[in-house]
């Protein structure tokens, strides 16, 4: 259950299992509005893995202040779920710190459209969604995350994220919060795909109790349903 949350900057951390931190900040995007954004920090030993990075590059340094200074484990890999802002504005933070960062091999292909800088290494995935085999190995500083990519959905890029032996799914921007009314931003979605991209994701961790959107409050896996559902009225005749 979510414990007691904490603040660092523009950074609110919150726990929400035994090891792993909710990390939310706020941009205000022109047209769109004040808009929280959600990603983990992992602890791994004496040192920690952050998926997603802040809006920005002022907010990421905040939270790799916050996993040395208030954590006492600082942030040793990243990995960024696609290419948006919201989840890889502040890569640069993360190279001046000395921190390296992974992402899809599409995601780092469009970073530099969108004015974003891509992530150190590539991964490639097989078929059925897993890293391929080199990936994985390239992916060992990442420890026991488990990255899976379910196909186009929010973006073509998009990945979800396995923590906890897979009892916590980080879904990013693929999975709708609770009282979403529609898909969100889907200037760059696949929105015929998005569903199924939603319900793989899902069955890639059956075990899962605990389901994350980038974009409000954490919780079950009902959201999986909830943005097929988000979607399937999206694709409807109007
Ligand atoms: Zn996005």
């Amino acid at each position: 259950m979510p414990g007691p949350a904490a603040r660092w900057g523009e950074v609110t951390f919150q726990a929400i299992a035994p090891g792993i931190w909710l990390h939310s900040e706020y941009a205000d995007p022109p047209g769109v509005g004040p808009t929280r954004s959600n990603g983990l920090i992992v602890e791994a030993g004496d040192h920690s893995i952050l998926v997603d990075t802040a809006w920005n590059d002022a907010q990421t340094g905040s939270i790799v202040e916050w996993a040395e200074a208030s954590l006492h484990r600082p942030v040793a890999a990243a990995i960024v779920t696609h290419a948006h802002h919201d989840k890889m504005g502040g890569i640069a933070a993360l190279r001046s710190a000395g921190i390296r960062t992974f992402a899809n091999r599409l995601t780092n292909a469009d970073a530099p459209k969108r004015g974003l800088l891509p992530a150190d290494v590539s991964l490639d995935f097989d078929s059925g969604g897993w890293l391929t085999a080199e990936s994985a190995r390239a992916a060992e500083p990442l420890g026991a995350i488990r990255p899976y990519f379910p196909g186009a959905g929010h973006t073509r890029d998009n990945i979800v994220v396995g923590v906890a032996d897979g009892a916590v799914l980080f879904g990013g921007c693929l999975i709708r919060p609770s009282d979403a009314q529609s898909l969100g931003n889907t200037s760059d979605g696949d929105i015929a795909h998005w569903g199924i991209a939603a319900r793989a994701a899902g069955a890639a961790f059956p075990n899962a109790t605990v389901v994350i959107p980038s974009h409000g409050d954490i919780a079950g896996r009902d959201l999986i349903e909830l943005t097929a559902r988000l979607a399937l009225a999206a694709q409807a005749p109007r």
